[in-house]
């Protein structure tokens, strides 16, 4: 996408000037980080990085993926129900991957004990980017879906007014005041407390599964302060102090501390490197009771990626929403190619046309918060690797989408103020509750926008790699 803001990236002092007012004013709308140095305090704190302006989106492409997020919630709903498809997704895939396999164990087996929650919560984002027809017009298409710990909800509902400011500085009101109002951690919040009113004890508390070293704190608050407002108390904990301190009575309610918890809400247990065999067996107590999990372990497995790649297989869509033909092509339209690597032919014909056009693909593995997959000469040389190997059954493949990019400045604590050529990622925030098979919340609550240099190939916000930006709907 071209720029509008052309003119202004040329001259270089203009651009500190800028800068400097768009740090002010992001320090103090909250646009904030814990350090590097300190990630458990908030003794010092700095701004989170940022673009200096909002990039242009086309207003249908916000629209769509707006329009269709309704339908991924469902989508996601009817995934973690849908044991079946589940179980024959995963099936390759667990031989190979440990923590896959590992999410999966505790699945069975709570399954097998039958499972006590009776209220389901979704929180999810569904991530896009702008890919190029070969008209030259750009297409939505969506890069994954994030069933668990999705993030920058509450940032991003302090960063319209650091945009609105530096335009409003160039004079630029009419500009500033097409930057949309976003709040994406107040319609999380409102799920959540959806979730602990259908739960129904009064005293019960929020349990907000927390890391011990986490610079992304004032996100996060952004859901405890909205919580707050409402009279529902939220309690940060550890995996660990969930394993020494929590335990299950006979209708396996969760406690913690002594006190009943109705939702446990995850910002923590994504990735391998969180889980000690401490953290699993605390993951395990947490899933065996009746608390609203967000997310129940099978709704973290509706985010994989193997399940994303199934899901885009002929018929699924329709398996899986039936009588939904509508809700279905909205979903499709979305699909980027991609392509199982499971042993058999059709994981060879994938491999062998990632090998010949390899700037046409990524590989990705069952991982999550970015810095994971695999782009150009490495993708290569994985494949080369694991092409004869069921270690490959792991990986998905997908078709890379190319986004048209453009300039502008991503303003990090020290560093220098200069244009690079950008790309963005948008995404929507989505919602859902369920109690027992009724669907009693489902919407979409706000978007998050990221823009990161071109040689970056992989990684968000948090992984130091895209900067918090606002779409300006062109
Ligand atoms: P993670 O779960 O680690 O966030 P993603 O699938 O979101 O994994 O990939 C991480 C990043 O890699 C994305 O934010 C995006 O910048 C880039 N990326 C992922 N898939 C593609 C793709 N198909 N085409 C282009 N870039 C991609
Ligand atoms: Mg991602």
């Amino acid at each position: 996408m071209a720029t509008i803001w052309g003119s202004l990236l040329q001259d270089e002092q203009q651009l500190e000037s800028l800068a400097q007012q768009a740090v002010d004013r992001a320090l103090a709308e909250g646009v904030l980080l814990r350090t590097k140095q300190q990630p458990s305090s908030s003794d010092v704190v700095n701004y989170a990085p940022f673009t200096l302006f909002p990039s242009l989106v086309p207003s249908a492409l916000l629209e769509q993926a707006y329009a269709v997020q309704m339908d991924f919630n469902l989508l996601v709903d009817a995934v973690s129900q849908n044991c079946a498809f589940l179980e024959q997704t995963l099936s390759s895939t667990i031989k190979r991957d440990n923590f896959t396999a590992r999410l999966f164990d505790i699945y069975k087996q709570v399954l097998k004990e039958g499972i006590a929650q009776t209220v389901f919560l979704g929180l999810n984002r569904s991530d896009y980017m702008f890919q190029r027809n070969a008209d030259g017009s750009p297409a939505l298409k969506q890069i994954e879906i994030n069933t668990i710990s999705a993030s920058f909800g509450g940032l991003a509902s302090r960063t319209p007014d650091v945009h609105r400011h530096v335009l409003n500085v160039l004079s630029k009101t009419k500009e500033a005041v097409k930057i949309l109002s976003n709040n994406p951690s107040k319609g999380m919040a409102l799920g959540i407390a959806k979730a602990w009113e259908l739960y129904g004890s009064a005293n019960a508390l929020v349990l907000l599964i927390a890391q011990e070293k986490e610079r992304n704190i004032f996100d996060q608050r952004a859901i405890e302060n909205e919580l707050l407002a409402r009279n529902i108390h939220v309690i940060r904990r550890r995996f660990e102090d969930v394993s020494e301190k929590g335990s299950l009575d006979q209708d396996r309610r969760l406690f913690m501390d002594g006190q009943e918890i109705a939702v446990v809400y995850f910002r923590d247990g994504y990735m391998p490197s969180q889980y000690s065999l401490q953290n699993w067996e605390a993951r395990l107590l947490v899933e065996r009771s009746c608390a609203v999990k967000c997310p129940d372990i099978a709704t973290q497995l509706a985010g994989t990626k193997k399940v994303q790649q199934e899901l885009s297989r002929e018929g699924m869509l329709e398996l899986l929403l039936p009588g939904q033909p509508e809700a279905v092509a909205r979903l499709r339209a979305t699909f980027a190619g991609l392509y199982s690597l499971d042993m058999g032919e059709e994981g060879d014909q994938a491999i062998a046309e990632a090998l010949t056009a390899p700037n046409r693909f990524v590989l990705k593995p069952q991982r999550e918060g970015g810095g994971n997959n695999l782009y150009g000469e490495e993708m290569v040389q994985a494949l080369e690797r694991l092409k004869d190997s069921e270690e490959r059954a792991s990986y998905i493949l997908m078709e890379k989408i190319e986004p048209e990019p453009f300039g502008n400045c991503l303003l990090r604590p020290g560093s220098p103020v200069r244009v690079v050529q950008c790309i963005s990622e948008l995404g929507i925030f989505g919602v859902y509750v369920r109690q027992g098979k009724t669907l009693v919340m489902n919407k979409y609550v706000g978007h998050l926008l990221r823009t990161k240099a071109i040689e970056d190939a992989d990684g968000g916000v948090a992984a130091g790699v895209a900067v918090l930006d606002n779409p300006y709907p062109v």
